[in-house]
């Protein structure tokens, strides 16, 4: 973090607007500056290798979720279409599929 002279932090990549834009070269108006420090969060600290591995450790593909079609008793995933008998909710909504029906 580094810090200006009797100034509030600022984030070590925080970069000003080009250099054109701004009459003086590499300073920023203090609205302006302030208008960008609110607009950023800005990490108190570095967050460590082993943190960040330790949480994307969690970071994983779940297993499908499968249940019983109570039309034609095949599996079929919840809240979807029987892909073997086209029914949902106790109606048919699709035509089955003729892969899928043996
Ligand atoms: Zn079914």
């Amino acid at each position: 973090m580094s810090r200006r002279r009797n100034g509030p932090p600022v984030h070590p990549r925080a970069r000003w607007p080009s250099r054109g834009s701004e009459p003086v070269a590499g300073q920023v108006a203090p609205s302006r500056a302030a208008s960008l420090l609110a607009a950023m969060a800005v990490p108190k600290q570095k967050q460590a290798r082993s943190r960040t591995r330790k949480r994307r450790a969690q970071h994983k593909a779940a297993t499908p979720a499968f249940n019983q079609c109570p039309q034609c008793h095949s599996p079929r995933r919840p809240h979807r279409v029987c892909p073997t008998c086209g029914f949902y909710a106790g109606r048919e909504v699709v035509a089955p599929s003729p892969d899928a029906e043996e």
